[in-house]
């Protein structure tokens, strides 16, 4: 039976590499053909413009069309549970993200206009309707929960007991960047006893919170608005590639971290380099004893699949923690321990897997994004420039420019 799982656990390890080796590839080939990709996370491709107008007339709905016939597209819309913005027979961005959420449950391609096929689907009696309002108890389990590339959450993800940081950590502790940011309670609370006890040891100044929770769709802004400053940056640039550029700081929507509600962007103020501050240090080193990881490491980074950030701090609760601390293993490493029957939480014995390297020695540098081989967990903060690109991010709102005109 372990035997199993642990064969199990090894073909998915397999898979995983399988699915970062090729990135390139699979990037080149998408560029190849972006129609295909069938994702409104796409760039826009450089089609020939055709007006709403002239697509409503071949009966098509679109960013732009208008009259009776969006409005029956709202309303149903709406009674299935995707859009909540307003009926007003005007198709503007929260209607085309209503739409992509309907195409993406209902195995439709993701253009977010609604053609022949979503219609078809929308007005028939299987159309499948969005889940309810459903919260997810993220620190529910024995194991911590796992989101990575290929451990993703889709895009009605919604963590419970979110709280907004300024609220428990106050403005004395740390610098909470936007007033608006959120996390799960209990790892909030954990955030402010960690900054306490870092204050007790007189490093209590110029502590920077820059993110924490973060929605499917501000993943997607950030997403564009990299992609976008990519293109502006380098002229020329088709909007593929500097989609693909974008890739390599941001991760795509559904599988960051930041979607738990469980993870911090911290950093030190001013510093363009918190790898080598001495709250970096401090934090590497007492993070786990308020159930903090330093989620992504430099050796470990062609497991989780990211690359090193030292400002990225995920709570795990302080046994899980411990043990990740204790026997240098990422959180990839240690759910498969777990799942394989090699590491026995709760006490028991463990035989972890030894490994070489030594997690105390932080050498990881802030990566230059048009090097970095991969993804990361976050948006631009490992561009060495933490702030640019994460500006408070817009409200869903039906007026909202749709995502696809950002690049
Ligand atoms: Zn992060």
């Amino acid at each position: 039976m372990k035997k199993q799982v642990y064969r199990i656990a090894a073909l998915m390890m397999a898979a995983l590499f399988l699915c970062l080796c090729p990135l390139e590839n699979v990037l080149a080939e998408g560029a190849a053909a972006p129609e295909t990709q069938g994702t409104e996370n796409a760039a826009p491709t450089e089609k020939p413009k055709v007006s709403a107008a002239d697509l409503q007339n071949q009966g098509i709905l679109s960013v732009g069309a208008k009259g009776e016939e969006v409005t029956k597209l709202q309303q149903r819309l709406k009674d299935l549970g995707y859009l909540n913005g307003k009926v007003d027979g005007k198709f503007g961005g929260g209607t085309k993200r209503a739409v992509i959420a309907f195409q993406r449950r209902n195995g439709l391609t993701t253009d977010g206009e609604a053609g022949a096929d979503t219609l078809a689907k929308l007005y028939s009696d299987d159309a499948k309707a969005a889940p309810g309002n459903e919260k997810t108890d993220v620190l529910a389990g024995d194991v911590p929960m796992l989101v990575n590339k290929t451990h993703t959450v889709d895009e009605f993800f919604t963590p419970a007991d979110l709280v907004k940081l300024k609220d428990v950590l106050g403005t004395k502790l740390v610098k909470v960047k936007y007033k608006n940011t959120m996390g799960v309670r209990t790892a909030v609370e954990a955030l402010k006893a960690m900054l306490e006890a870092a204050k007790a040891d007189g490093l209590g100044k110029k502590w920077q919170i820059s993110a924490g929770y973060r929605t499917w769709d501000q993943q997607v802004s950030m997403l564009n608005q990299k992609t976008s400053a990519y293109k502006k940056k380098n002229k020329g640039w088709s909007s593929s590639k500097a989609r693909r550029a974008a890739l390599r700081s941001v991760a795509e929507p559904g599988s960051s971290e930041h979607h738990l509600g469980l993870a911090f962007d911290i950093n030190k103020q001013g510093s363009s380099n918190f790898a080598g501050t001495k709250h970096s240090a401090w934090l590497n080193e007492h993070c786990w004893e308020y159930g903090f990881i330093i989620r992504y490491q430099k050796e470990k980074e062609e497991i989780t699949g990211f690359i090193a950030e030292p400002w990225h701090i995920r709570y795990v609760g302080v046994e899980h923690a411990k043990y990740m601390k204790e026997h240098n293993l990422c959180l990839e490493e240690y759910i498969q321990g777990i799942e394989n029957g090699t590491i026995v939480i709760g006490g028991g014995s463990a035989e972890a897997p030894a490994e070489e390297g030594n997690t105390e020695e932080e050498t990881a540098e802030e990566p230059a994004d048009s090097e970095a081989p991969e993804n990361t967990g976050d948006g631009a903060e490992d561009a060495g420039t933490p702030d640019d690109l994460l500006e408070d991010l817009p409200e869903d709102s039906d007026e909202e420019p749709d995502e696809g005109a950002a690049a």
